[in-house]
């Protein structure tokens, strides 16, 4: 399987000389196992995703969303694939999100937002339920589990059989403060191959005043990683006030404090072939 990071910013993009490095583009993830494509998340990171995909025609692609924040929605308006004949989008979500994804996607192209409506799209798009035991999409399992997030937010499991990717953005765990959330996550992540973990903030930024915002630290992440026994994770959904300079100095100062584990912050454009242990 082949990871790509389109965009790996959270809340808000942030472009920019300060933010060049690792990027500024909301949250958007690719997937590819042979001819099967998952696109997890529609941030701004997908209006670039959209330019090669609109080269393979005709195509089908899994749309999947962790839930409808705007920054995991507002590339979409701006996604070529979805003006364009020949491309096919199967949107699977669980039920309570399906019901939000298809209104969200509706209103943020209305007319006082945005000059084409949903309805007039091209493409053909797609509404389905993900059942509760996931479902076999090509040669890819998916199936998903509930995040610790404002409002809910889900997770996604995706195999080919042998490797595991593991995609839980937006949630909030913590050791002492969400247990529960906690302890949930590492079940749902037990064993895979590469995670791609929500760590917005350190712990100090945390601890300050973000209780409750429905995000976690590289610390929970990494603690999370290690009880579930995860090989190589990513920390992602970087906090728009992170600065290259700033994820520069954190990334260095935790792969040398955590040497068990292969881990980075993701940047923009990344691609990251997934090899199974
Ligand atoms: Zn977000
Ligand atoms: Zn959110």
């Amino acid at each position: 399987m082949r990871v790509k990071f389109w965009g790996v910013r959270g809340s808000i993009p942030t472009p920019g000389r300060l933010t060049e490095k690792y990027g500024g583009n909301t949250a958007c993830v690719e997937i590819r196992e042979k001819k099967n494509r998952v696109i997890l998340d529609g941030g701004t990171g997908i209006r670039e995703l959209g330019l090669t995909l609109v080269k393979e025609m005709p195509s089908e692609t899994a749309l999947l969303f962790s839930h409808t924040h705007w920054d995991h929605i507002q590339g979409l308006p701006f996604f070529q694939p979805f003006f364009t004949k020949g491309c096919t989008f199967r949107v699977f979500a669980p039920s309570i999100l399906k019901t939000r994804v298809e209104a969200i996607l509706t209103q943020q192209m209305e007319q006082n937002v945005f000059p084409v409506p949903f309805a007039a799209l091209s493409s053909k798009i797609l509404f389905e339920s993900l059942p509760e035991e996931g479902l076999q999409y090509g040669d890819l399992h998916i199936s998903f589990f509930e995040l610790n997030h404002p409002g809910k937010a889900f997770g996604y499991r995706i195999s080919n059989g042998e490797e595991t990717v593991v995609y839980a953005t937006d949630n909030e765990i913590h050791r002492a403060k969400h247990k529960k959330a906690f302890k949930r996550t590492i079940k749902a992540v037990r064993g895979a191959d590469f995670f791609i973990a929500d760590a917005q903030y350190s712990s100090e930024e945390y601890l300050r005043n973000r209780v409750g915002w429905g995000h976690s630290t590289y610390e929970e992440a990494m603690a999370a990683a290690r009880e579930a026994g995860v090989k190589k994770l990513a920390l992602f959904h970087h906090d728009p006030m992170s600065d290259d300079i700033t994820l520069g100095k954190r990334e260095r100062s935790l792969r040398k404090k955590y040497r068990d584990i292969s881990l980075f912050f993701a940047r923009d454009g990344m691609a990251v072939d997934v090899a199974s242990h």
